[in-house]
């Protein structure tokens, strides 16, 4: 759950270039979160800044203003009771006069706003002017005002009384009889009274301020909290996708390196995987990195089983299975070329009639009809519409035809038919690539298999005649007897033996003398079936063996040899010759449960047929070996 929710958070399956836009929209998104962030708690900060200063403070300061003109006001009150002149009186009336009707329009800026012209009222300067904007949340002013006013009021009409009073005893020049003193007193009581609401109003005010200061502290800390958890979650985001993306980036990118080092040092395990842990670019890489590794670690395997294959027949059936199993071939032939004898044969898969093939069968006995052999090229119907006019007319099928080049020449073709529909001709068919790593590596192993076959075939034959030699004999008598005791059949032996050939040597030469040795194993080899074995068994005697046959066939066989031979005209140099030849004939195991004895006693009828009189075929009886004495 946390993995896909890492894995979604950094974007893990996107490609490497939508990650790192997204990374960077991210990044912005976080400067943008905080920059509104900032703005917002700025024109906040400086809203309630702007409210202390063009709100409260004015209203301190005014309060003060207050204080100072009743202040003012005792000192007048004082400078009245002593005063000598009524001219001076009546000045300081005035001033007195003005201090109030200042503090009244102060008093009414408070609770209704307006502008605050102070004056000094002892010099008639100008102080100072500005705003107040009344406090419409908190009731003290109202209060204040409420509470101040009537006293203003009272602080007047006192004043006047004060007036009248001093005005009197000057111009009566009475002696001052403590009247005054008393007015006096009552106007600085009032005064006084003036004086603490307007203390009580100052230390209100600054209350306030106080609160409000506060709340500015807690908000600007409050939102030093919030900028400090963005900056912290936008640290920590960077740092997971960081770290998630250097480890899908740089994991699969070690591994690869790693597996590609030890290829190259031939120490690479193939079936080891590299772990994908992305569907960005890496891990498609990673994917395809490990299919590969899949590829190379099949072939290499493939290489090994057809190394150990015994024959060529079961690597070609091999290869054919993997053509059809492996990578979804179904239709194809593989042909083998014999360069010798300039003929191809189909091998798999496993084709009994010429008619099967694709191809005009010609081919198959001058294979060098077939353009692959011909060129060595690949040769394909898809790229060359009609480039073969050997494939069978009416054929409803495209081709691709493969050389296999073994040690230089071609050892053989492959030829693979796709229906018409079947093969994707925009792009080359992923399978006939695969198809052709596996071929490429077969070709040393069947260039191996196919020369052992060679050194086998030559130490096995005779090479003047082509026949089988005495050692094939002594290799394959015990499987050949094996097989036909298992069948339950017999085995004809014939020995045969040219009469008087020593004369042909000795009236014409050796070479005619070897000569007449070909021809006369031609003669046997057609006189029997294909199946049967025909064997030098010594100079100028061959031993026939005549697989499966029914007891008593074995002479029917001989005399047609003999007659075969003793019609036969063979040229020489100087004219025609004329042989004739002798046959010894047993069967195993009618008469004798040894195969070895079989043919000796095959060999005592020969000498039978040579002692009365050659030219003859003679079937051994029991009587010949008893006489012979052995
Ligand atoms: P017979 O009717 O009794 O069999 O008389 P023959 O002359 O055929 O018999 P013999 O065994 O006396 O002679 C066989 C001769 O075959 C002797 C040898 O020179 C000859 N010979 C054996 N091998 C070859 C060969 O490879 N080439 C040739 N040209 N002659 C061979
Ligand atoms: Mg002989
Ligand atoms: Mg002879």
């Amino acid at each position: 759950m946390l993995k896909r929710f890492l894995n979604f958070i950094t974007f893990i399956d996107l490609p490497i270039r939508k990650k790192f836009t997204l990374f960077s929209l991210g990044v912005l998104f976080w400067f943008i979160v905080m920059f509104i962030i900032s703005i917002t708690v700025n024109s906040n900060i400086s809203n309630k800044t702007g409210n202390i200063v063009n709100r409260i403070i004015p209203h301190d300061r005014v309060a003060q203003k207050i204080t100072r003109k009743l202040q003012g006001l005792s000192i007048d009150a004082t400078e009245i009771m002593n005063i000598s002149g009524i001219k001076d009186l009546n000045q300081k009336i005035d001033v007195s006069r003005a201090r109030i009707s200042d503090i009244k329009s102060f008093v009414s800026a408070l609770t209704l706003g307006g502008q605050i012209h102070d004056i000094n009222r002892n010099t008639g300067q100008v102080i100072e002017s500005f705003s107040v904007t009344p406090l419409d949340e908190t009731p003290e002013v109202q209060k204040y005002s409420k509470d101040l006013l009537p006293l203003i009021d009272s602080l007047e009409v006192k004043l006047k009384e004060l007036a009248d009073l001093k005005a009197t005893t000057l111009n009566n020049k009475i002696q001052d009889d403590g009247r005054v003193a008393i007015k006096v007193g009552e106007f600085k009581l009032l005064l006084s009274e003036a004086g603490s609401l307007s203390q009580d109003y100052s230390v209100k005010i600054a209350k306030l301020y106080t609160v409000k200061s506060k709340n500015i502290r807690d908000v600007s800390n409050f939102i030093f909290y919030v900028l400090a958890g963005v900056l912290l979650i936008s640290t920590a985001l960077l740092i997971v996708f960081t770290l998630s993306i250097s480890k899908a980036i740089a994991k699969p990118v070690e591994s690869i390196t790693g597996q590609i080092r030890a290829l190259g040092e031939g120490e690479v395990d193939l079936s080891k995987k590299i772990d994908i842990h992305s569907k960005d670019e890496i891990g498609i890489l990673s994917e395809d990195f490990n299919l590969l590794m899949d590829e190379i670690h099949e072939l290499s395997t493939f290489k090994k089983v057809i190394e150990e294959d015994d024959n060529l027949e079961d690597v070609y059936s091999r290869l054919g299975k993997t053509f059809s199993d492996r990578i979804g071939l179904d239709e194809f032939i593989i042909y083998e070329v014999s360069n010798s004898q300039n003929k191809m044969k189909p091998v798999y898969p496993i084709i009994l009639d010429d008619n099967d093939i694709f191809c005009n069968e010609e081919i198959l006995n001058n294979c060098d009809l077939c353009k692959v052999k011909k060129t060595g090229h690949i040769i394909s119907s898809i790229e060359y519409p009609d480039i073969c006019k050997q494939l069978r007319p009416g054929l409803e099928k495209e081709h691709v035809c493969v050389p296999m080049i073994v040690g230089g020449r071609i050892g053989g073709v492959v030829q693979f038919l796709f229906g018409k529909k079947n093969y994707n001709i925009d792009r080359k068919d992923k399978r006939m690539f695969k198809a052709e790593q596996y071929i490429k590596e077969s070709l040393s192993v069947i260039e191996a298999k196919r020369l052992t076959n060679t050194l086998r075939e030559s130490a096995l034959k005779d090479s003047l005649t082509g026949l089988y030699n005495r050692r094939f004999l002594q290799e394959y008598t015990e499987t050949l007897v094996a097989g036909v005791l298992r069948r339950k059949k017999n085995v004809g032996l014939m020995m045969c033996d040219l009469d008087f050939f020593k004369q042909v040597n000795d009236l014409y030469g050796h070479n005619v003398g070897d000569n007449v040795l070909k021809e006369t194993s031609e003669i046997i080899r057609k006189c029997v079936r294909s199946s049967d074995l025909v064997i030098r068994f010594g100079g100028e005697e061959f031993l026939v063996l005549m697989l499966d046959i029914n007891g008593g066939e074995t002479i029917n066989v001989a005399e047609k040899i003999r007659d075969a031979l003793e019609k036969t005209k063979i040229k020489v140099s100087d004219g025609i010759i004329k042989k004739t030849i002798s046959l010894g004939v047993s069967e195993f195991p009618i008469d004798t449960e040894s195969f070895w004895q079989a043919i000796k006693f095959a060999d005592v009828a020969l000498y039978k047929a040579k002692e009365t009189g050659r030219n003859k075929v003679v079937k051994f009886t029991e009587d010949m070996w008893t006489e012979k004495e052995f």
